[in-house]
């Protein structure tokens, strides 16, 4: 987790290659919905151009088809997902009743300043700046206190996003072989 223009697409793809997972992006799965003119993409587009978080279920429902496909059996990367407690919550119970709990919530963070930067840098539809301030003001108030639930459950791992993504990268490494070794010993 992290919010808009922190770097979670970017490190994610690195990730995903160093694990050798699949790579989960509810972002990117809404958006190609939206360019195939799916119901589904339909409805999410309408959201998304405001800078709304797209509803619950919309995207439980996605994520739940996706993760009951063959590749996801021996773990994947979750990148924009969960963004609610809502869908924090839905998560662990899904997890659960398949008896594949979330091994660690990555959080990365980075000033406000360096986020404005980094996304009128990129050019996306959504990074228009009135979007932009509206996507930041989403994930203070719904995504934000996801740390805190992910931290009293003993499973979050803050990162220093700021600096070159080279960087980050070590940093997000430095976590990894941590929790690995945490696994080991219990
Ligand atoms: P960013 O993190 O930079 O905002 P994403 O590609 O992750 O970029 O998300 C883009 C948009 O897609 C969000 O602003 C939101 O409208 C929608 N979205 C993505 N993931 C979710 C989610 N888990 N719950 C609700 N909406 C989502």
């Amino acid at each position: 987790m992290g919010p808009p223009g922190v770097g979670k697409g970017t490190q994610s793809v690195r990730l995903v290659n160093f694990l050798n997972v699949p790579h989960l992006s509810t972002g990117d799965m809404l958006r190609q919905a939206c360019q195939e003119g799916s119901d589904l993409g339909l409805l999410a587009e309408q959201y998304m151009a405001q800078g709304k978080l797209v509803p619950d279920p919309i995207i439980l429902q996605l994520v739940g088809k996706r993760l009951d496909q063959g590749d996801c059996q021996e773990g994947c990367l979750l990148d924009g997902f969960p963004r609610t407690l809502g869908q924090a919550q839905a998560l662990d119970e899904l997890l659960q009743r398949r008896g594949t709990p979330l091994t660690a919530a990555l959080e990365l963070k980075a000033d406000s300043e360096e986020l404005v930067k980094r996304l009128a840098g990129r050019g996306r539809d959504d990074d228009r700046p009135e979007v932009v301030r509206e996507r930041l003001r989403q994930y203070a108030r719904q995504t934000a206190p996801l740390s805190d639930y992910y931290a009293r459950q003993g499973r979050l791992f803050e990162i220093d996003g700021g600096g070159p993504p080279e960087e980050v990268f070590g940093r997000i490494k430095a976590v990894i072989s941590q929790i690995k070794k945490k696994a080991m010993s219990v």
